[in-house]
């Protein structure tokens, strides 16, 4: 098993793509005002679905879809022409409903995007998705005080992604959510996915030549989680840098007849 099965030009694609997201956030951070009325939401629902004023201010996103574009075209120049007809092309009145769609994760929309415009068919929503992640990430910090209040079954109790990453502190299970990078413990030794309790239903696959990481995997609905130790990595990465440097894991776990199907 390689672990390094994510081309390492893309990784440095996706880290210089992670940098400039966190200078979106830097900077978006005192210009939006998300008056989150703490006290109303639901602990059961997600928070995203849940605000009646959309986190995502169409200027700024804009911008961000830019931003990022601009990173792409920095690290693949033969991608230039593709992303400046997106650029060129995307009104004020579209970058709303990318908006929505991202949101949404409605990759049927921005493959219509694509055949639009005439890119290739990943691009679009690669961009309408990276550009949105500032904003789960800011939409995170503002709820993150009261977040381990949350009971989500399933998802990201703030933003409604599916689980995918846990990360393993001082022995302790965290979720971390890849789109948001919202981290919360997981109070229950049980799936994370349906709930399911009973031992005998919950276990661990190890990957050979792989320290750090396990693959925790569900026998009720057969879906899985992927567990990274972060003492052994000794550093604290991003959710969303170690879903991509243990795909490795998902294929493992996809082989052996887990994915939630
Ligand atoms: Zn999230
Ligand atoms: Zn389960």
């Amino acid at each position: 098993m390689n672990p390094n099965v994510v081309a390492e030009e893309y990784l440095i694609l996706q880290r210089a793509i992670m940098d400039a997201q966190k200078e979106l956030t830097e900077a978006y951070v005192n210009e939006i005002d998300l008056d989150i009325k703490k006290q109303d939401l639901k602990r059961e629902l997600p928070v995203l679905p849940q605000l009646t004023q959309s986190p995502v201010p169409g200027v700024l996103y804009h911008q961000a879809v830019e931003k990022i574009a601009d990173v792409i075209e920095e690290h693949q120049p033969d991608l230039a022409d593709e992303l400046n007809k997106i650029k060129a092309t995307l009104t004020e009145e579209e970058v709303m409903t990318w908006i929505k769609e991202a949101v949404m994760f409605d990759e049927f929309y921005f493959k219509q995007q694509a055949k639009d415009r005439g890119v290739s068919e990943w691009l679009p929503h690669f961009l309408a998705e990276q550009g949105l992640r500032p904003f789960m990430q800011l939409m995170a910090r503002e709820v993150a005080d009261i977040i381990q209040e949350f009971d989500v079954m399933g998802t990201c109790p703030c933003c409604g992604e599916p689980h995918r990453v846990a990360k393993l502190i001082k022995g302790e299970k965290h979720l971390n959510c890849p789109r948001c990078e919202t981290l919360w413990k997981q109070k229950r030794l049980a799936c994370v996915h349906c709930g399911n309790d009973k031992h005998e239903k919950l276990f661990y696959i190890n990957v050979k030549d792989d320290e750090s990481s396990k693959i925790e995997v569900c026998e009720s609905c057969k879906n899985y989680l992927k567990v990274v130790d972060t003492e052994k990595l000794f550093a604290n990465k991003p959710a969303a840098l170690l879903d991509l440097e243990t795909i490795h894991l998902d294929f493992v776990a996809q082989e052996e007849g887990y994915d939630g199907q």
